[in-house]
């Protein structure tokens, strides 16, 4: 969800991107390098679009080691993945780039000329894991991406960030992949728009990739998310692409086929002009598109869950209404209202209609 005084902070960096150079990498690559056939084919079929993409390819990701939340879950092919990753390079002329969770990833990839890695949001929460990284990369002329700590610290991102430049890593870039959220959402991350953009007030000087893939968990929602992103001015996109998404070991929902990822890059706007009323109100409706497929999506599931409630209730003989139940509900509503008695009029007759149209599905459930 976009919090309260978002949509004003990225209005007034939407205004400021005024330059159309700002927007210039590309990352594409699946979630995990699989088997050496998936990733040759993934690769291939990139390579086979490189001339209908609006930006070339900067880098080919791929997970190598992959940091899963379940150890039975799938977690990379492990080391035997880098000569796979090497020859994509050689065939393709991409360069690579791996996520490394310990000082060890890096010596392995590094053996096989991989020198572009990536911190993963759960690694970049811990400075200890993050500096062992950043000693190990010390002498390696390489390129480091560090993702934001999956905790919502700004701080800590900045800090990952230092690491990486005090041992002298000419090139750092930073990625915004959104924040862990417990309760269920409708996208996989919270996007908190607001601190990538404080990020970028901070380090103006970084270059601030967005990966709508992690952000969305779902491939509906990366064309959005990806042109808020570009709105405000983000300087490239991190997007997981793979040859047959639907079959994929790792984040099989969120995974664009090529075709998807070309038909996504076209669509994209970049030039923003902050003197042209067109590109303003096309930012400002996108970022209202987006309110709105939160806002219908959480409705249909607060229906959902009222159903389920009057299911307890009749299987239990809990009478349908509970006296002060409904005024909490309003009281919840109006800490977020805005403050004029307008909008609370307005506010209270919604929430009527929301009110006797959920009576009305749970009589029906009653019944
Ligand atoms: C990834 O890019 O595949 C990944 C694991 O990312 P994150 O660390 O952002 O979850
Ligand atoms: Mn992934």
């Amino acid at each position: 969800m976009l919090p309260r005084g978002v949509t004003r902070i990225i209005t007034e960096k939407c205004m400021e991107n005024s330059d159309s150079q700002l927007f210039k990498y590309l990352i594409a690559g699946p979630c995990a390098a699989e088997t050496e056939e998936q990733v040759y084919e993934t690769a291939r079929q990139l390579h086979a679009v490189s001339a209908q993409l609006p930006y070339p390819v900067s880098f080919f990701r791929a997970g190598v080691w992959k940091p899963r939340s379940s150890s039975s879950d799938f977690c990379g092919a492990g080391k035997k993945a880098l000569p796979w990753l090497q020859r994509v390079s050689r065939d393709f002329g991409f360069p690579i780039c791996v996520e490394v969770g310990k000082p060890q990833h890096v010596v392995a990839c590094l053996l096989h000329g991989i020198k572009c890695f990536w911190i993963g949001a759960r690694t970049a929460v811990n400075p200890f894991a993050v500096q062992e990284i950043a000693d190990a990369v010390q002498d390696a002329d390489c390129t480091v991406l560090v993702k934001n700590p999956a905790i919502p610290d700004l701080r800590l991102w900045l800090g990952d960030v230092e690491r990486f430049e005090k041992v002298g890593v000419k090139q750092v870039f930073a990625v915004h992949r959104g924040f862990a959220e417990q309760h269920e959402n409708v996208l996989r991350n919270a996007p908190l728009w607001e601190i990538p953009i404080a990020f970028k007030v901070n380090r103006p000087d970084i270059p601030l990739l967005c990966d709508p893939s992690h952000i969305a968990g779902n491939r509906q929602y990366i064309k959005q998310i990806a042109q808020i992103a570009i709105d405000y001015g983000c300087n490239g996109l991190m997007l997981e692409t793979h040859c047959n998404p639907e079959c994929a070991l790792s984040d099989a929902q969120q995974q664009l086929t090529i075709a998807g990822l070309t038909e996504t890059l076209q669509s994209l706007i970049y030039k923003v002009s902050s003197n042209n009323p067109d590109d303003f109100l096309r930012q400002q409706r996108t970022l209202i598109h987006h309110i709105d497929t939160q806002i219908s999506q959480l409705l249909a599931k607060r229906i959902t869950t009222v159903e389920e409630i009057a299911r307890i209730k009749r299987d239990h003989n809990i009478p349908l209404v509970q006296p002060g139940q409904w005024n909490s509900v309003v009281k919840n509503y109006e800490q977020y209202a805005l403050p004029d008695d307008e909008y609370l009029e307005f506010l209270h007759h919604l929430l009527d209609e929301l009110h006797q149209f959920s009576l009305k599905r749970q009589r029906r459930i009653q019944q």
